[in-house]
């Protein structure tokens, strides 16, 4: 068998886009992926469904791995042939002992890529408006660890040399010895005034700073009770934070926010809260897909081949726009065969869909739901036309009665349906334990039932209850009402029944 490969990557600080495209195509590449702690858990959301994640972190009920254990489990991975993404936070050259793993992967005959990452230690302060050089206030700086116990950090630590040699300091894994670090650098002859910050979990939805000085950063994380991980500053720099800081003013700073769309449209919504300063945890809940039934392809083949006699075709959805023109090419059928028929979007993005495709719809309503679509035709719907509905599976049956009622035919087709697409997702099921998301999106009824089916299905016996303590924000009240039926508390609706009014409801309220 042959032998796999292993990257040794460098995940970044923690927001998911802050790591190096190189790396993330290692990670998109390989059939195991090892993590630990900080590796943030959305970007282990985007590891395809069929590769294989192994934690190798800390964790209350189980024993943690040893180094000399990793680095085994690395070589006989490699030795399966397999390719494996070694995952790790920051940078892996930055107390990430990838000198140990890449020197065992050598002495087995493995190869291996050290594919770099933004290291915490530049990363972090910078998310707190701290840069960690400045022309006037430092030339310099050193990253020193602050894990060992305190003998141990006096023998590789000189901290008479360290004190003085460099501008700003850094030190990573030092919470619990700050103490000890502002006392050693005092004595070395920093002056006690000296600013510092801590910043905790920097550029993930939990960062929070803490601000002080040499003589009073103890008494102040002590205080605060203070929590690692942490990246602490020593130095003038840090002054700057009270003109530079930047991410913390965002509307969404602090929130995480699951998004629970298609996985086709979950993009979009991530992406908006995302450039609002917030955290989007992406796990999509519905997987739309051509209809397979033999009974629902023989009726949209039929009624595509009648494309003459229609005056309507009424779209419904961004994704009913998509699967029609799907199935146009599937039956290799023109659209100027429905040259007899005006188009009609719901909604702007429905209408933007259909523009795109070169087809500029006739009408356009005021409010985004299938009752005003037929406000807005208004006259020009006449009894004894035709109108194709091409739409989802669960498309609802407003707007075939209204049409009925109108004396319009109308021909409704399933184009796509959605099937429950939620896969078993631990972190997700922990954040939501310990508090870590703060709002859940829905977009559709579906997404509601199946978010609740896939918290089930992860062995959650009342997922109602699981989620009381997170706000629910939905996009419409069809969509809240079914929300309210499976016994969550609305917190969140969106006026205007889209994505933007979704967004601007989520600001309002945070
Ligand atoms: N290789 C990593 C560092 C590993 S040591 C890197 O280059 O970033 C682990 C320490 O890194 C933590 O104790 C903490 O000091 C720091 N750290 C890593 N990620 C952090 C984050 N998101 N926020 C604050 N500190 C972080």
């Amino acid at each position: 068998m042959p032998v796999g490969k292993v990257y040794l990557v460098g995940a970044g600080p923690g927001d998911p886009k802050l790591i190096t495209v190189r790396g993330l195509e290692a990670l998109q590449r390989s059939e195991v992926v090892v993590y630990d702690r900080l590796a943030g858990p959305q970007l282990l959301s985007r590891i395809p469904d069929h590769v294989e994640r192994i934690y190798v972190g800390k964790r209350p009920d189980r024993h943690t791995m040893k180094q000399e254990e990793i680095n085994h489990l690395l070589v006989d991975l490699a030795l399966q042939g397999k390719t494996v993404c070694r995952l790790k936070g920051g940078d892996p050259t930055v107390f990430g002992r990838v000198g140990e793993e890449a020197g065992l992967l050598k002495q087995n005959g493995i190869a291996y890529e050290i594919v770099p990452g933004i290291t915490s230690a530049i990363a972090v302060p910078a998310y707190a408006g701290i840069p960690v050089t400045h022309r006037e206030l430092a030339s310099s700086f050193s990253v020193v660890t602050g894990h060992e116990s305190p003998d141990k950090l006096d023998r590789s630590i000189h901290w008479d040399k360290v004190t003085n040699a460099t501008g700003t300091l850094l030190f990573l894994m030092g919470v619990a010895k700050i103490g000890y670090i502002s006392e050693q650098l005092i004595k070395h002859g920093r002056p006690p005034e000296t600013p510092v910050a801590l910043v905790r979990w920097g550029t993930r939805a939990e960062q929070a700073t803490l601000v002080g000085t040499l003589q009073d950063i103890e008494k102040k994380v002590r205080e605060a009770n203070f929590q690692p991980p942490a990246v602490i500053v020593v130095g003038d720099v840090v002054k700057q934070r009270e003109e530079l800081q930047w991410i913390e003013s965002k509307p969404l700073f602090g929130r995480r926010i699951l998004v629970t769309r298609a996985r086709s449209q979950a993009s979009e919504l991530a992406d908006r809260i995302d450039e609002l300063g917030g955290e989007p945890y992406e796990f999509p809940v519905i997987e739309t897909r051509l209809p397979d039934r033999p009974e629902t392809v023989e009726a949209i083949r039929t009624a595509i081949s009648e494309a003459e006699s229609y005056d309507w075709v009424i779209l419904t959805s961004v994704n009913g726009v998509e699967f029609f023109f799907r199935w146009l090419e599937l039956t290799g059928t023109d659209i100027r065969r429905f040259h007899r028929a005006e188009f009609a979007a719901v909604g702007p993005k429905t209408a933007e869909a259909l523009r795109k495709r070169g087809i500029v719809p006739s009408a356009l309503p005021e409010r985004f739901r299938a009752e005003s679509l037929l406000d807005s035709l208004g006259e020009r719907v006449k009894a004894g036309q035709k109108a194709l509905l091409p739409r989802g599976d669960l498309a609802r049956e407003l707007l075939p009665r209204e049409l009925e009622a109108l004396g319009v035919e109308s021909v409704s087709l399933d184009v796509y349906e959605t099937v429950p697409a939620g896969r078993k997702d631990e972190f997700l099921l922990e954040m939501l334990q310990e508090g870590g998301i703060h709002a859940i999106t829905f977009t559709s009824s579906s997404t509601v039932i199946n978010l609740l089916a896939a918290l089930r299905e992860m062995g959650v016996e009342e997922p109602a209850e699981l989620l009381a303590g997170t706000k629910i924000a939905c996009i419409g009240p069809v969509t809240a009402k079914t929300a309210e039926e499976n016994g969550l508390a609305v917190t969140v609706r969106a006026e205007s029944y889209t994505l933007d009014g979704l967004v601007q409801a989520l600001i309002e309220y945070c």
